[in-house]
């Protein structure tokens, strides 16, 4: 496959963006009726000196806008109008302006994140569609507030602080501020408790610059596939959020119009806890937490290095820190150009694979910093300068293979979004049009 655009990285992504942040939301583009199709920007281009070493995560755009696809149809198939992908931890790793652009650009009608800086991020991409700020920590400053109301961004509420500080700077604006208000069903993190919710709508009321257009919940055990102890859970945390929705009707925060939405990958693709709208995250970027959807998804990211250097070591010597691998047999040991400072984890060490000629190669020794060692002694014709592929596919002079991200987290004793969100920002991302 030829990568015909390449685009510049995230981390150096220092042009200015041809439209300016001022540019009108959507909203405003829709009464000016303006064009969808001017609204969303290109990736851009690379500088060559952006990747000196070979060490990169390509992301398949065309990936991107296959998996918004079938979530979409999963949503529409179990009764939900609305899917807004998340693209929190900067687009799970993958880059979120480039991912939101391309996302937007394919439909998606708004973006949750967890963060305020991280919507602020997207604005200052380009992306004029509803944003949805999750955490709903903005800081006790009133600057944060007021970013909220001139970004257009929409909070999330569960906490009277913060309700009154979005009424302050609602009231210097001259316009209300829309926000969602979270319940806390079961997770114990953020939202408001059960037996709390008719004490919060009573001095909601008294803040009508803050208006409630959008209930929520987060579920615990979406992906729980087998334990029906779990699955139950989800069963009772719906339960709970549909006794919030009666109570707070009743209490006048709500109404018919208000847009509920739960679930997360995991729930969309089995089909649970679908209300008015979908908050999908690592689905968009291929990786399925349930069997449900596994088959369909396609991985978004490839990460790969190359090999820079190729040595014979002999019966008895040792690899890397700590001497932790030591030859049996006279062995071929080849120095990849990447490591735990990027995204490559140290509870890989003796235990991962990656892809070489399209077979797999164990990883020797302690992962480094910087580098890692692998076991190429079975590959025949391995030499400087072939790929390693560390996540992802690869066809090669001697078979065809691929790593998922799964198979790294079960490795490293962890979950696939733990290994997504961990290439770190010293991979250049390249985006491509396959
Ligand atoms: C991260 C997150 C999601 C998306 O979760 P996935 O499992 O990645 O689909 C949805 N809602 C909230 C509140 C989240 O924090």
């Amino acid at each position: 496959m030829n990568v015909r655009t390449v685009v510049t990285p995230a981390v150096n992504d220092n042009e200015v963006p041809p439209s300016p942040p001022s540019s009108p939301s959507r909203r405003q583009a829709d009464v000016a009726g303006a064009a969808d199709s001017v609204r969303v920007l290109k990736p851009r281009r690379a500088a060559p000196a952006d990747a000196v070493r070979p060490t990169r995560a390509e992301v398949n755009l065309a990936a991107l806008r296959h998996n918004l696809k079938v979530v979409t149809r999963h949503a529409k198939a179990a009764g939900a109008s609305r899917v807004w992908p998340v693209l929190k931890a900067d687009g799970y790793g993958h880059g979120a302006p480039a991912v939101a652009r391309t996302l937007e650009r394919a439909g998606a009608e708004g973006f949750c994140v967890a963060l305020l800086e991280e919507a602020v991020e997207l604005r200052d991409a380009g992306i004029s569609a509803p944003i949805l700020v999750m955490g709903g920590f903005n800081g006790d400053s009133r600057g944060a507030y007021d970013e909220i109301a001139t970004r257009d961004v929409i909070p999330v509420v569960y906490d009277l602080s913060q309700v009154e500080g979005l009424a302050r700077s609602a009231r210097t604006m001259g316009r209300p501020i829309l926000a969602h208000l979270k319940v806390d069903t079961g997770m114990a993190r953020l939202g408001v408790r059960m037996p709390d919710l008719e004490t919060f709508a009573a001095r909601l009321a008294e803040h009508p610059e803050v208006r409630i257009t959008g209930l929520m919940t987060h579920l615990a055990c979406a992906d729980a596939e087998e334990a029906q102890a779990e699955a139950g859970f989800t069963a009772e945390q719906v339960a709970r959020f549909e006794e919030a929705t009666t109570r707070l009707r009743r209490a006048g925060v709500i109404d018919d119009s208000t847009i509920r939405h739960a679930a997360n990958s995991a729930a969309l693709l089995r089909g649970d806890a679908i209300f008015d709208a979908v908050r999908p995250g690592i689905a968009l970027f291929g990786v399925s937490p349930v069997l449900a959807g596994k088959s369909d998804l396609r991985a978004a990211m490839r990460v790969r290095s190359e090999i820079v250097d190729v040595r014979t070591v002999e019966v008895g010597e040792s690899v890397g820190y700590g001497a932790l691998f030591r030859a049996t047999r006279t062995t071929r040991i080849a120095t990849v150009p990447m490591g735990y400072a990027d995204g490559l984890s140290r509870q890989l060490s003796n235990r991962g694979h990656v892809l070489v000629r399209g077979r797999r190669a164990p990883l020797v020794g302690a992962v480094s910093m910087d580098m890692s060692m692998i076991d190429v002694t079975d590959i025949p014709g391995t030499s400087l300068r072939d790929e390693v592929v560390v996540l992802g596919a690869q066809e090669g002079a001697l078979g065809k293979d691929a790593i998922t991200a799964d198979e790294i987290a079960a490795h490293g004793g962890t979950i696939a979004w733990e290994v997504l969100t961990s290439i770190s920002r010293r991979v250049p991302r390249f985006y491509r049009e396959p």
